[in-house]
């Protein structure tokens, strides 16, 4: 038998309502915040990601799916690669498309995306290969941290009408990258003292970039990790004071927050600005539910003009993982169809058929099963589907050109004519 392949899954139908759900209450929240959708290749160069994400993070380093596509002729292929996360690509479509041109002073690119992302990572609960985001990125001439706060505003209204409640909003600076050099040396300093202590990786990065040492899960590093000195002690006087207006804007919007000076992100282009809300239950140890930051540099590292930019990834896959049970029920419960239908003999059948189309045509789910049952089975059927309603046709409500519109839960049954039956559904009952 031929099998999904290790990372990769099905979402059935049962899950479906509440992918949905996440999905359609995300586009929401980004339309009253302003937010236009992006659709980008899956497949880029990899070069895109090299440069826009760093060669040091673990994406790029040992998480990528890289190929070389076939050449034409005699010509080597280019490098591609399936896409890791999706900034730098809306980074890249953002400077293809010169969305920068003709923009008023102030004036905000903001987008958002949804699709799925792929790394070939060690596979666990709340940790696919092929894995879904959500995201954002607003683009512009403007730092503003009232920028920051508002995105945060529009998660927090988010999750709360998600009901997912238990969650951690951990905010840091990790400076200006120009800037990073000093604290870089002293970080690096203080990881050779403590090489022995760690684990292959870090000693690594202790060359390439020292920062993603902050990043690190092995659980053998953390006590070494806890007493190393923290950027957020060596920011430059412009991000502390951004850092400081940022706070004062969650403030505001009483928005709680805790500062974790070890927060930097798995990902070189961050600039300022870092976030995590983390699930305080429900996902284990990858409890990380939404990234974010500032990338002020990203748009000059892949050869685009200076621009600003803040935004956020969440996975779709965890999201789901945090609904409420009864939450999940209740989606579940909705995506049932609003009507099963019942036909007892050869000319009810035949009439399913006209009633069944007039009903769909006013907007009415239908559930007809062409196989002939007996009544009682046929309700057990009905009630198998989650149906809230059985339609019944026999011989009798042919002749009558009545229909018996039976509730599910409450057995109540009546005999109305078809147009009472669409008024009933398109009035008060959805
Ligand atoms: P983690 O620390 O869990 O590895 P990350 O720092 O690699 O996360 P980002 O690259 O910032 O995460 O992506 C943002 C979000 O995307 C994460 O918080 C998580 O919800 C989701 N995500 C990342 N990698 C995976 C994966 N392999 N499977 C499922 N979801 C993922
Ligand atoms: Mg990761």
């Amino acid at each position: 038998m031929i099998q999904t392949i290790r990372g990769t899954r099905d979402i059935l139908p049962e899950d479906m309502p509440l992918w949905r759900r996440v999905e359609e209450l995300a586009r929401e929240a980004f339309r009253r915040y302003g937010f236009r959708e992006i659709r980008t290749p899956i497949l880029e160069k990899t070069e895109l990601f090299a440069r826009g994400v760093g060669e040091a993070t673990d994406i790029v380093h040992k998480e990528m799916y890289t190929f070389s596509d076939r050449g034409r002729e005699d010509r080597e292929g280019e490098s591609l690669t399936l896409r890791p996360e999706n900034t730098a690509s809306v980074m890249r479509a953002y400077i293809q498309h010169r969305m920068y041109a003709d923009k008023s002073p102030g004036e905000l690119t903001k987008l958002y995306y949804i699709g799925p992302m792929f790394r070939r990572e060690r596979p666990q609960a709340g940790r696919y290969r092929q894995f879904y985001q959500i995201g954002v990125e607003v683009m512009g001439a403007s730092d503003d941290p009232a920028i920051e706060a508002e995105v945060i505003e529009m998660l927090d209204w988010y999750l709360r009408e998600l009901k997912i409640t238990d969650t951690t909003l951990l905010i840091n600076s990790v400076g200006e990258p120009s800037m990073r050099a000093e604290y870089l040396e002293l970080l690096r300093a203080a990881v050779k003292l403590k090489l022995p202590q760690l684990c292959g990786d870090c000693r690594e990065r202790c060359e390439t970039n020292p920062l993603r040492i902050f990043d690190c899960k092995n659980g053998a590093c953390q006590p070494v990790i806890a007493a190393l000195p923290v950027i957020t002690d060596s920011l430059d006087e412009a991000s502390r004071e951004h850092f400081e207006k940022f706070k004062a804007h969650l403030d505001a919007r009483g928005i709680a927050y805790t500062v974790n000076p070890r927060l930097v992100r798995g990902l070189d282009y961050y600039s300022r600005t870092a976030f995590e809300i983390t699930g305080d239950d429900g996902l284990g140890a990858q409890n990380t539910l939404v990234g974010g930051g500032r990338y002020d540099g990203l748009s000059e590292t892949l050869g685009g003009p200076p621009v600003k930019g803040f935004g956020f990834a969440f996975g779709l896959d965890r999201m789901v993982m945090l609904l409420p049970e009864a939450e999940a029920a209740r989606l579940r419960a909705a995506d049932a169809p609003d009507v099963y239908l019942v036909f007892l003999g050869d000319a009810a059948r035949e009439r399913s058929f006209l009633i069944a189309r007039e009903l769909r045509a006013a907007g009415i789910s239908l559930l007809l099963e062409f196989e002939e049952r007996k009544l009682k089975k046929a309700m057990t059927q009905a009630a198998k589907s989650g149906a809230r309603y059985a339609l019944i046709i026999g011989e009798d409500e042919v002749a009558q050109d009545k229909y018996g519109l039976k509730n599910l839960a409450t057995g109540e049954q009546e005999s109305l004519s078809l147009k009472e039956i669409i008024w009933l559904f398109t009035t008060k009952n959805t």
